[in-house]
């Protein structure tokens, strides 16, 4: 898709910022066509800054940079989606996203967890519980599911919040080693549900 720079009068389109590793939403901020090729050259976020009415590069004074993983243009060519690796945190006021008030973290730290566990069965590092799971093989995680739900069923009828999260928080992360031991992610998962949700 091109991008229509002109579908404003000013002659910008929005750029969101996206984490590229965890897909948090970092911030957002405009890019006109001198920005956007500036952006492209350099591999480092460039927007037009309508305060300063000037280029503004992003980490320009604070060096958190935001580096560019990839650039999505969006169905009829008047908004940008970009990924990027932010060298720091995004905001001028020291959080990581602009965005902190909105609970983005919870359902995309899933998928960022789903990529470490992907990447310990890959590269199995020294000292690493996961992937100590996977070189002991599918039986091995497959019981490890089964004790963890049991736990999970005894915590049920505890009435000890903490331990009831704590194992249910064990029943999950095995849950995800048991989906990346059959090469599979929640989404296949979620596929599902969602289809017979559709039924
Ligand atoms: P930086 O680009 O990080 O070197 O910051 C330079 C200046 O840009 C700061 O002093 C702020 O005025 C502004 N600024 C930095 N980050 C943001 C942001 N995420 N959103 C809006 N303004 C920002
Ligand atoms: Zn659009
Ligand atoms: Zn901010
Ligand atoms: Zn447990």
């Amino acid at each position: 898709m091109k991008i229509d720079f002109n579908k404003n009068t000013d002659g910008l389109v929005p750029a969101l910022i996206q984490d590229a590793e965890t897909g948090k939403v970092l911030m957002l901020g405009y890019m006109n066509q001198e920005a956007y090729d500036k952006t492209q050259q350099e591999g480092v976020v460039t927007f037009y800054s309508r305060s300063k009415q000037r280029l503004w590069t992003k980490g320009e004074t604070s060096n958190n940079f935001l580096h560019v993983k990839e650039i999505l243009v969006d169905c009829d060519g008047d908004t940008l989606l970009i990924k990027a690796q932010p060298a720091g945190p995004t905001c001028h006021t020291g959080a990581d996203t602009c965005f902190n008030e909105v609970n983005q973290g919870k359902g995309l730290f899933l998928n960022y967890l789903q990529g470490v566990i992907h990447d310990r069965r890959q590269n199995p590092t020294e000292g690493s519980y996961t992937a100590s799971l996977f070189k002991k093989g599918v039986n091995k995680i497959a019981q490890k599911v089964g004790e963890e739900a049991v736990e999970l069923v005894i915590e049920a009828k505890d009435s000890n919040d903490e331990l009831f999260k704590n194992e249910a928080a064990d029943l999950l992360y095995h849950y995800l080693i048991l989906l990346e031991q059959r090469n599979m992610g929640l989404d296949d998962i979620i596929a599902v549900l969602q289809q017979r949700h559709a039924k």
